[in-house]
């Protein structure tokens, strides 16, 4: 078997182990899937277009999966102040305890036992190919905050960070949050020509244009 074909099907077979362990504590794959993002995911990723768009799944699904996760107590939705129409996510206390049993323990542990340098190579290794893949697709990355081209470090405004897109100042926690705009910097672990196309309907104010990147 040529070695790109060998490396897909161990991947699946990998794939197929992690969704069998994700049938836990009542909660299907997709649940524990949602949890996980709405933990990671900064204040304006916690909507469900974001997850639709983060999960890659229909509007149906998310929906359903939302209403599993609502019903049980472990997510909660709440109506944005400004704009009525919205709503914002997040993880309940109830559903944090429950992430603190993540099935994806067991296989944390078996990479723990990784030396370093494997589990680094193997991060890496994993990462790009996530990327090439999800730019195949046309799909957004949703990159950590911190490696965002609009990631302004030490605000004047007294934040700790501000964002030069959104216009909002950004906590510590925030930088290391994952963000449905967020896009690569040039010359960091994304190259241009993976960019998402996500920020296209935005203009960066040059107001901001000044402030250091991070
Ligand atoms: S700096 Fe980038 S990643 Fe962070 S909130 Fe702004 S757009 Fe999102």
């Amino acid at each position: 078997m040529p070695e790109p074909m060998k490396i897909a099907a161990l991947l699946e077979r990998l794939g197929r182990l992690l969704a069998t362990d994700a049938f836990a504590n009542g909660l299907q794959p997709v649940h524990w899937e949602a949890l996980r993002y709405l933990e990671r995911a900064n204040r304006f990723s916690k909507t469900s277009a974001a997850l639709t768009a983060y999960l890659g799944i229909t509007k149906g699904t998310v929906s359903q999966t939302l209403k599993a996760l609502e019903s049980r107590g472990l997510v909660r939705r709440r109506q944005d102040r400004k704009d009525k129409r919205r709503f914002h996510l997040g993880v309940t206390a109830k559903g944090r305890r429950l992430l603190a049993a993540d099935p994806l323990a067991k296989t944390r542990e078996v990479i723990s036992a990784l030396s370093a340098g494997e589990q680094r190579a193997l991060g890496d290794s994993l990462e790009t190919l996530l990327r090439l893949r999800l730019a195949e697709d046309g799909r957004q990355r949703f990159g950590m905050c911190r490696d965002c081209v609009y990631f302004a470090a030490r605000h004047a405004d007294g934040s700790p960070h501000f964002c030069r897109l959104l216009r909002e100042p950004l906590t510590g926690d925030d930088a290391s949050a994952i963000c449905v705009e967020q896009q690569p910097k040039p010359g960091a672990a994304d190259d241009d020509e993976y960019a998402s196309p996500a920020c296209s309907r935005h203009e960066i104010d040059p107001a901001y244009a000044e402030f250091s990147d991070g």
